[in-house]
């Protein structure tokens, strides 16, 4: 961690230590578990909708830093927001960990994530949470409750 610019390293390890949104949901309707054999990273992940939005997200895992502090970000970043949203977030969030993303204030505490792209060891550890998302969100497509993931356009 000591290699990462002074402000990136704040931002993640105050949501490593500090983790938000970490915990279960008793009646979620997509979940995802997703590893990194690099690190021994591990990521679980809740959702709940309401209609076509993430109306709760909750996530549990065991980790590094960086894999920890990235889901952390990931449920404050997507609750609330449709699926479509979800969606071209995840994208762009990749593209910041690819270095292929201006700076982007508007992205919160994700911003951080930038600082982990100067690291490919580094950057499955920020992307499994992701990860984990994207493949949480097509398996709740054929689940029963016959939800649409992304949803049709309007
Ligand atoms: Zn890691």
């Amino acid at each position: 961690m000591n290699d990462l610019n002074d402000l990136y390293q704040e931002t993640i390890l105050d949501h490593a230590r500090h983790p938000h949104n970490r915990g279960e949901l008793a009646n979620a309707d997509a979940e995802g578990a997703g590893h990194n054999p690099v690190c021994g990273d591990e990521v679980k992940l809740q959702i709940a909708f309401d209609g076509d939005r993430l109306a709760a997200v909750r996530f549990r895992g065991s980790g590094c830093a960086i894999s920890q502090a990235s889901a952390s970000m990931l449920t404050d970043a997507v609750t609330g927001r449709s699926g479509s949203e979800v969606g071209d977030l995840i994208e762009r969030v990749e593209r910041v960990l690819r270095g292929e993303e201006p700076d982007s204030p508007e992205l919160g505490d994700l911003d951080a994530l930038r600082g982990v792209a100067q690291f490919p060891m580094r950057v499955k550890c920020a992307t499994l949470a992701w990860k984990t998302l994207r493949q949480a969100l097509a398996t709740a497509n054929g689940a029963p409750a016959q939800r649409s993931f992304p949803p049709t356009a309007e």
